[in-house]
């Protein structure tokens, strides 16, 4: 692994139905920065 895994634990990936954007982070995003879609995202479970 490398040396972000720690932190990367805590993090979660949530992707864009609308446009499949896929973004790392603590908490759902409430707006896609690539289609402005609000609340389309959706938590990946790994
Ligand atoms: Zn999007």
């Amino acid at each position: 692994m490398f040396f972000l895994e720690r932190e990367v634990k805590e993090m979660a990936v949530f992707k864009c139905e609308a446009c499949g954007y896929e973004k790392e982070a603590r908490c759902k995003p409430q707006k896609c920065p690539n289609c402005g879609g609000k609340k389309t995202f959706q938590k990946q479970e790994k």
